[in-house]
């Protein structure tokens, strides 16, 4: 299949491993400059290293915290001077601890708002200009199943990737025409360091063995396994790519059907 996104450039925030990272490569083999973030500069050197011997890949890498907006302006300035434009962006961030409605505290709520909202905003009025400019543009954003189907003990997810859907449907409604789409991606359980710190605190909290509690993750969807970072970033990749140029607003699951709605 033909994607049109060779030379295109594509910025994957907190891409330094997981699904940022794995989103990262999956462009790279796909013919695009790419441009990382992340805040451990270690980590970030390391992984956008591997992705451009791996696939001769033009990458741009700058440690960063994606809370902080004067740093998200000053990244997406550099992007624009290295290579010239931005056309893809691929706004992710670490995931808001597990915990109840009266656990989480009134930091860890603000924490969530400018991890897992904030984030984003920062990011879309740094890009769209320079789309505008080209008339062509994708902004993605990785949130999770939550944004469809509330999980338990993930209040803080529940309720604030919420306002990015909602985010997603007014930014795809006022910049469509000006040929920028923009997409919703929610994982489901996805074999990633987030999901051992989840394993760990459910077993902590309930006293179960890591193994039952990712078993029963497993036995949850449909297809009967977790699913690998990889698969979430190919569906970023096709959303970015030509063959998707009719959808925006939309939210995706990659969830190997463990949303039980229709
Ligand atoms: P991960 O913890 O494996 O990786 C997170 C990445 O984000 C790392 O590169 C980390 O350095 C970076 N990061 C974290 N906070 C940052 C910040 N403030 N500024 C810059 N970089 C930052 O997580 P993952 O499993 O790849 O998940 C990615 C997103 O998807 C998270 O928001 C997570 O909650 C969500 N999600 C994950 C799953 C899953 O099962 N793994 C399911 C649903 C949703």
């Amino acid at each position: 299949m033909e994607t049109g996104l060779k030379n295109r450039v594509a910025i994957v925030a907190a891409s330094s491993q997981g699904i940022g990272r794995a989103t990262a490569e999956a462009f790279a083999a796909e013919g695009c400059r790419v441009a990382m973030c992340a805040r451990n500069p270690q980590t970030l050197q390391q992984a956008a290293a591997a992705i451009q011997q791996k696939y001769n890949a033009e990458v741009f890498s700058e440690a960063l915290d994606v809370t902080d907006a004067h740093a998200v302006h000053r990244f997406v300035e550099a992007v624009v001077a290295r290579f010239g434009s931005t056309d893809i962006c691929v706004t992710n961030a670490g995931g808001p601890p597990a915990k109840g409605f009266l656990a989480a505290n009134v930091d860890e709520w603000q924490k969530a708002l400018e991890q897992n909202f904030l984030s984003t905003v920062y990011f879309a009025r740094e890009v769209i200009p320079h789309m505008q400019r080209k008339r062509w543009g994708r902004i993605i954003t990785i949130t999770s199943i939550t944004t469809k189907q509330p999980v338990a003990d993930l209040v803080l997810s529940n309720a604030v990737r919420a306002a990015v859907v909602g985010l997603v449907k007014s930014l795809a409604n006022e910049f469509g025409k000006d040929g920028i789409l923009v997409n919703n991606v929610g994982p489901g359980y996805t074999a990633t360091d987030r999901l051992k710190d989840l394993a760990k605190t459910r077993s902590y909290n309930s006293g179960k063995p890591e193994k039952e509690i990712f078993d029963a993750w497993a036995a949850d969807a449909p297809v009967k396994r977790l699913g690998q970072p990889a698969e979430v970033a190919d569906t970023i990749v096709w959303l970015a790519s030509e063959r998707a140029s009719y959808i925006t607003g939309q939210t995706i699951l990659v969830d190997g059907g463990l949303y039980k709605g229709l």
